[in-house]
């Protein structure tokens, strides 16, 4: 089985599985207790903490641990408009934004607030004029992804950073979950950021939402207050401890990695560049690519490549409220037979040279076994 399915979640590192057996089997105590195990299991929790911080370079913010970053995205956006109501109603999000941002935003009109949407370039990046054209006195919040999970285009935080120094009043939320291992970006700045640790080959069950002032947030789920009052309920330290272990391996691997998914990455443009009812859109990090087959269906090219053994995605299935297309590719300015004609081919740490190679043999076999449909 070759597995291109890694923006859907990758396979964890062998380290990671045994980081979560290990501490499953010797630190099952809740790190809310006092005694001395307790006590023991609340030092490693401390210590992951500490790594994963110092990792993402923000050595000077707090990491509340949560299962996965959809929860990260609810407890930012739900939490930081509870406390900054009284300041202003406006929210800005990219259109490009996954489900876990845009369907709470826009849950939050029903509690009086107003959703605005930043405009997107034909390149999949968010438009920073538009951003600028939309900053008023009632924007309270913006939230724009670090990298897009449907094309794996790369977005300005910095250069939005700087823009919010002149909005001092506006928190800055950044959903982190597929640019973390995959590219190195500056977060100094954002207010806060989001991560899932089964997207950087750690295991599933643990994320973190990586906070400049803990205190600007409201909890959003009531209990024991265990993560700085933001988020209750006892950790799940082992794949926490997992999670710290996989963010190391993926940063010592990063660049190593890069430079070799670079090459794959070409080696797949190139190849259907040469198909005429084949686009591709323009990327990012190099671990991602969307290739549409204009004419047919995403489902049954999923499917015939399946059938070959290899494993993608459609870009269809993530919709959100706003769309029943996919709000990414719709936003870059696509025409429907595009987007519904689309797959993500998504490679990860364990992709390899052969993989490459037989998933281009296989795009351009599915090409021609499909070839009566495609316009
Ligand atoms: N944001 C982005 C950009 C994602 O790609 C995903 C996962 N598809 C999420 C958030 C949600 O992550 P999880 O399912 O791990 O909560």
């Amino acid at each position: 089985m070759i597995y291109m399915d890694n923006a859907a979640s990758t396979r964890p590192y062998d380290e990671a599985v045994d980081a979560f057996t290990e501490v499953s089997r010797s630190y099952y105590f809740n790190t809310a207790s006092i005694h001395s195990e307790g006590r023991k299991a609340e030092k490693l929790l401390g210590a992951s903490r500490r790594q994963i911080l110092d990792l993402m370079d923000l050595g000077d913010y707090e990491c509340v641990f949560t299962s996965g970053a959809t929860e990260s995205n609810n407890i930012a956006i739900q939490g930081v408009l509870e406390t900054k109501k009284q300041f202003g109603r406006t929210v800005l999000l990219s259109e490009m934004e996954h489900p876990s941002v845009i369907n709470v935003a826009e849950k939050m009109k029903h509690k009086g607030f107003n959703v605005e949407y930043i405009k997107t370039t034909e390149s999949g990046i968010v438009d920073l004029d538009s951003l600028k054209y939309l900053l008023g006195n009632d924007v309270i919040f913006v939230t724009v992804m670090a990298v897009n999970n449907v094309t794996g285009s790369v977005q300005p935080v910095s250069e939005i950073v700087e823009i919010l120094k002149s909005y001092p009043k506006v928190y800055f939320h950044v959903d982190a979950t597929q640019a973390v291992g995959k590219v190195r970006m500056d977060y100094s700045g954002v207010d806060s950021l989001s991560l899932s640790a089964h997207k950087f080959h750690g295991v599933k069950g643990a994320g973190a939402l990586i906070v400049k002032e803990v205190k600007s947030m409201s909890p959003i789920t009531f209990g024991g207050g265990h993560e700085f009052n933001v988020r209750s309920g006892t950790v799940n330290l082992a794949a926490i401890a997992a999670m710290a272990k996989a963010l190391r391996m993926s940063m010592e691997s990063l660049e190593e990695n890069r430079l070799r998914i670079s090459r794959y990455n070409k080696s797949i443009r190139e190849a259907v560049s040469k198909l005429p009812s084949v686009q591709v859109q323009p990327g990012g990090v190099p671990q991602i690519i969307n290739v549409s087959y204009i004419g047919a269906r995403g489902e049954i090219v999923v499917n015939a490549l399946s059938q070959r053994e290899i494993m993608v995605s459609t870009t269809s299935a993530c919709a959100s409220k706003l769309s029943s297309l996919n709000e990414t590719l719709m936003a870059m300015n696509n025409s429907p037979d595009v987007v519904k004609g689309s797959i993500r081919i998504s490679m990860g740490h364990f992709t390899n040279d052969q993989e490459a190679d037989k998933l281009v043999s296989a795009l351009n076999s599915v090409y021609k076994e499909i070839g009566g449909v495609l316009k």
